[in-house]
Order: C-alpha cells, then sequence, then structure tokens
C-alpha cells in the first residue's frame, strides 16, 4: 500500500490502480533509465567508434533519421533544475568556445561516415540547457553547420527547447530565418510565488506574451509544467494550464519535481528531501488532476509526460516508436543506431576534448557506447512504446504482449480513444498510474527477458 489516502482526490478506478502498483514498486521510482545506467558501457570510445561506423554503413537505406544537439549552457542555473546544465556567464566564453569547436569537429566527424548522409533528417532537436544562452550568432552557427552536414530537407522540423526569457523578437527572428517550427518552453509554473522559489524572473504576463510571439509565427508551441512544487495546490497546477491552453499552446509536458543530483540542496531546503510516501500519492494526485484537465481540453498522451493536440507530433521523444535512428550530438547525450547505443562525455570534458586534431580526425567525444543483447531486442519494443504512451500489442514479443495486457488488467495502460489500432483493434495508451510507476514497468520489463541473455 502507498502509505497515503487517495480517497477523495482521484476516481477510485485510478486509486484501484495506484493502490496494485504502490503494492509492487517503490512509488517514486522515477523515469524510464537507459541501458547504460544499470550495465555501464561495455565499449569505449574508440572500439564504440568503430562499431558505430560498421553499423552505419549497414544502415544505409534504413529510413529517416533524427538529430539531437545538446548545448548544456544556461543563463543562470536554476536552483530545483536536475538537468545536465551549466552556466554560461561571460567569465567562461572560453568554456562555451571551446565547447562549440568540440561540437563543429563532431558534426564534420559524424557526417564523414559513409551511410549517414543518404538519410533524411526527421527533426533537429535542441536541448539543453537552454541552447540559445550561447548567443544567437554562436546558435546560428552550429543550425547552419548541422543543415549543411546532414541530409535535411523542406520537411525537416527544427525544435528548441528554451526559457521564455531567451524568446525575444531579435531571437524569434533568428529561429525564423533558421526555418524552426516547433519550441518547447520552460514555464515550470505561473504562480508568481512558486517562480520566485524556482529562481524565475520573468512576470506570468511575459511568460504568456512571449509564448504567444511564437504562435502569431504559426509555429507548434508547447510548455513544461512541474508538479509537486513546494506547497502546491491542484487548483494552483489546473489554473496554470487553463493559461497556457488558452494561450493556445499545442502541447504541456506535466513534470514530476524530482530529487537528484544537481538539485538536492533546493530539495532539501524546500522540506522535500525525504522521501514520504504520503506526499508522493499527493503529487500524483496533483498529476491525475492535470491530466484530466488538459485530456478534457482535447490534449492526449503521446509521451510519458506530454499531452498533445494532433498538430503536436512531440517527433523528437517519439523518434524511436517510428523506428528511426538517434544521431545525438554534444555532452552528455545519448543516441542509438539500429542495437547499438552510445553516449558522449559530459560538459567539462567535451569543453576540453582535445583540440589539436584537425576537424574529421578521430573519433567524437564518446564516453562509450554498447550493443542491446537478444533479450533486450526483444524487450525494447514494448519499452519503446510504453515511452510514447502507445502500445501496440500486435507488434509486440508474445511475452510482451501478455505483460501488456497484465498492465492493462490492472489499470497501468487503457484502450486509446485516439491513434492508429493495430490489426488487433487495440491500441492501448498509460494511465496516469501507468505514466507514473513507468520506470519501474521498464525495469521490470528488462529483468523479464533477462533469463534468455
Ligand atoms: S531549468 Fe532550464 S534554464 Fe534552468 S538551469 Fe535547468 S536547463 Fe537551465
Amino acid at each position: 500500500m502507498s502509505g497515503a489516502d487517495l480517497s477523495g482526490t482521484v476516481p477510485s478506478a485510478v486509486r484501484a490502480a495506484w493502490d496494485s502498483a504502490a503494492a509492487r514498486w517503490p512509488v517514486g521510482e522515477g523515469m524510464p533509465q537507459p541501458r547504460w545506467v544499470t550495465r555501464g558501457l561495455p565499449d569505449g570510445p574508440a572500439q564504440a567508434w568503430d562499431a558505430l561506423a560498421d553499423i552505419i554503413a549497414a544502415r544505409a537505406e534504413s529510413g529517416p533519421i533524427s538529430i539531437y544537439v545538446h548545448l548544456p549552457f544556461c543563463e543562470t542555473r536554476c536552483p530545483f533544475c536536475d538537468c545536465h546544465a551549466t552556466v554560461a556567464p561571460r567569465t567562461s566564453r572560453d568554456t562555451v568556445d571551446r565547447f562549440l569547436k568540440t561540437l563543429a569537429r563532431e558534426v564534420v566527424r559524424w557526417a564523414s561516415l559513409p551511410g549517414i548522409g543518404t538519410r533524411r533528417v526527421t527533426t533537429v532537436h535542441f536541448g539543453g540547457g537552454t541552447p540559445l544562452a550561447i548567443g544567437a550568432d554562436a546558435f546560428e552557427g552550429v543550425a547552419s553547420a548541422i543543415r549543411d552536414a546532414f541530409r535535411t530537407h523542406a520537411g525537416t522540423e527544427w525544435a528548441l527547447e528554451s526559457t521564455s526569457r531567451l524568446l525575444d523578437e531579435e531571437h524569434l527572428d533568428v529561429l525564423a530565418h533558421l526555418d524552426f517550427t516547433r519550441i518547447h518552453v520552460g514555464v515550470q509554473t505561473l504562480d508568481p510565488a512558486a517562480r520566485r522559489t524556482l529562481g524565475r524572473r520573468e512576470p506570468p504576463r511575459q511568460v504568456i506574451e512571449r509564448i504567444e510571439a511564437c504562435l502569431e509565427r504559426g509555429w507548434i508551441v508547447s510548455a513544461d509544467l512541474l508538479y509537486g512544487l513546494p506547497g502546491q495546490t491542484a487548483e494552483a497546477l489546473r489554473s496554470d494550464i487553463a493559461h497556457l491552453t488558452a494561450a493556445g499552446v499545442h502541447g504541456v509536458s506535466l513534470y514530476h519535481l524530482n530529487a537528484g543530483p544537481h538539485n538536492r540542496r533546493f530539495m532539501e531546503r524546500s522540506g522535500l528531501g525525504v522521501r514520504d510516501e504520503a506526499r508522493l500519492a499527493a503529487d500524483f494526485a496533483l498529476l491525475v488532476g492535470g491530466a484530466s484537465l488538459l485530456e478534457s481540453l482535447g490534449y492526449r498522451r503521446n509521451h510519458l509526460t506530454h499531452f498533445a493536440l494532433p498538430q503536436d507530433g512531440n517527433l523528437y521523444a517519439r523518434h524511436a516508436l517510428r523506428g528511426e535512428d538517434l544521431l545525438a550530438l554534444g555532452s552528455s547525450a545519448d543516441g542509438v543506431f539500429g542495437d547499438y547505443f552510445y553516449r558522449h562525455i559530459e560538459v567539462d570534458r567535451y569543453a576540453g576534448a582535445p583540440r589539436s586534431k584537425p576537424a574529421g580526425a578521430g573519433h567524437p567525444p564518446l564516453a562509450g557506447g554498447g550493443r542491446f543483447t537478444a533479450a533486450e531486442v526483444r524487450a525494447r519494443p514494448l519499452v519503446t512504446q510504453l515511452v510514447a504512451a502507445e502500445v501496440r500489442p500486435d507488434t509486440l514479443h508474445e511475452r510482451s504482449r501478455a505483460y501488456a495486457a497484465a498492465l492493462a488488467e490492472v489499470g497501468l495502460l487503457r484502450p486509446a480513444d485516439a491513434g492508429p489500432a493495430g490489426p488487433s483493434g487495440v491500441t492501448w495508451t498509460l494511465t496516469d498510474a501507468g505514466s507514473w510507476f513507468a520506470g519501474a514497468i521498464a525495469a521490470e520489463l528488462w529483468d523479464l527477458y533477462r533469463p534468455e541473455a
């Protein structure tokens, strides 16, 4: 049992699903983790690079790819943030410049691999950090280098994650000039007091105005909101959702404020440092309230955390569901080609990566890589589908199909009321409890196949 009474806060069916899951897994497990977190990176950087070169050559005809670019710099470090982000004040411009040189070399190196240039690019997604914090000219340089190096085309989506503070008219002009079409805004909350706690100085009215300015340019716009903030009420979260949806956003991500290595002090200061099941259950009730409001307004989950109108395809987050390889660039970025995953080194080392090598020489600054085992290859489709909140039993290995049916039985999946149905006629989506426990579900699913490994 969860140690918390959800009666009166969530519908009984939701409560039953939560209780069933909470009896099985710890309630605060978080998001599904990449495989390297559990079993490390078996191959070192050079070995990973050789393996990737072979795989990419063999997969030259394997359809489109997605690209993710990690630019880990921010104007200031928000105390609640658990991202791989670092502050880029003027004094560390040298670090930013060295990072960008490494990135430029990395782009050239990947583009030189036989088999990559034939593949059309679905989306180029910039995350971080706040990518525009490197400055408009530098940002334009990175985007242009990627456009020149890979097979982008008129239908390629160019997408950016940003705080609203950096979305001024000058930056919007730069983004328009570069053909950006999707902006994901880190709003977190519109409540003035909560914004002060989070270190966000921009007034809520200005946040909405900047979102409206992006919408006026005809772009797809989505926003992050946090739930589980100190003292946050259900009404406050619903009010934030109401403001954003009234402004016309196409998508809203609901993120749980979780403790991690980068925000421990903030969590402790806010009284959230100790694991408390009653509080976690109350946070779950916030999610249920927010999700039900979004669904009543026509938004549908198309990712664990993301609710979208049909226009917002959330292309980067759903690349694996489309069977696309992911070319990841930049520090600490994770990519995958076929059955091979890889990861980059962290920002400090990335910015200090050897400067003597000419562009195109050596391998990119990888931490290493590894191949999915045969067992993981079987488990992976359901993990991918859970992350995309779109489970198609007819496409799954028999064992995953039975496992998904068991998840549906206890209320962690439910039939989707929109989206493509497979030949079996059923496409399931995650329930709120399913999304909350997705990390534990994914871990169990990998283990389910492990005896085969
Ligand atoms: S919340 Fe966003 S802007 Fe703040 S430190 Fe994290 S990545 Fe940077």
